[in-house]
């Protein structure tokens, strides 16, 4: 808690629709292939139209783990990074690394880019089974220890699509619900 506590103002947490916010990048819980899914990565496409499915196209998809920057189209926030979460077989084979390494990836590209506010939903733990809690926490580890280091991004928003996610969240950064 020591960690994160030196960053309270850099780290929030919201409830709803990560494709309507205002921010320049929001994270995408994508598929290997790139090419549009269920879930967060449906609404994402939804919200962004076709445009970004013809970039994604030409990106060749992208491993577990790694991340991928297109434009965001039209969508309020200017970029997408898309990464591909570990889908979950019981947590003993490197699920909970892969994970860790789609958050490193997805905030590498932000400080690449300059990028001030990110926002990123709960990777990995709808369709891809990842449970929640330890999700959670992962997430929180690896925003708190990368912020810690870098100036870039200032703001992570952990966008949480309904309330168990969001308490989650809080109880992964020691926050009251
Ligand atoms: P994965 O395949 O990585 O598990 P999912 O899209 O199935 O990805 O789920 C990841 C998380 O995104 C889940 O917690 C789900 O509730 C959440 N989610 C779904 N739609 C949205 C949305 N529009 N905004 C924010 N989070 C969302």
């Amino acid at each position: 808690m020591a960690r994160t506590g030196a960053l309270p103002n850099r780290i929030r947490i919201e409830l709803g629709d990560i494709t309507r916010l205002t921010v320049d990048a929001i994270v995408n819980a994508a598929n290997a292939s790139l090419l549009g899914g269920g879930g967060v990565d449906g609404a994402i496409h939804r919200a962004a139209g076709p445009e970004l499915l013809a970039e994604c196209r030409g990106v060749g998809g992208c491993p577990p783990g790694e991340a991928r920057l297109t434009r965001g189209y039209r969508l309020p926030a200017g970029h997408v990074i898309h990464t591909v979460g570990p889908i979950w077989r019981g947590g003993d084979a490197g699920e909970p690394d892969i994970l860790a390494r789609c958050y490193r990836s997805c905030l590498a590209i932000a400080r690449e880019q300059g990028f001030q506010t990110i926002a990123v939903p709960a990777i990995a733990t709808g369709v891809y089974g990842f449970p929640r809690d330890r999700a959670a926490r992962i997430a929180v580890a690896e925003v708190a220890a990368y912020l810690a280091q870098n100036e870039i991004p200032a703001i992570v928003i952990f966008v949480c699509f309904d309330e168990a996610n969001r308490d989650a969240y809080n109880a992964a950064l020691g926050r009251g619900n």
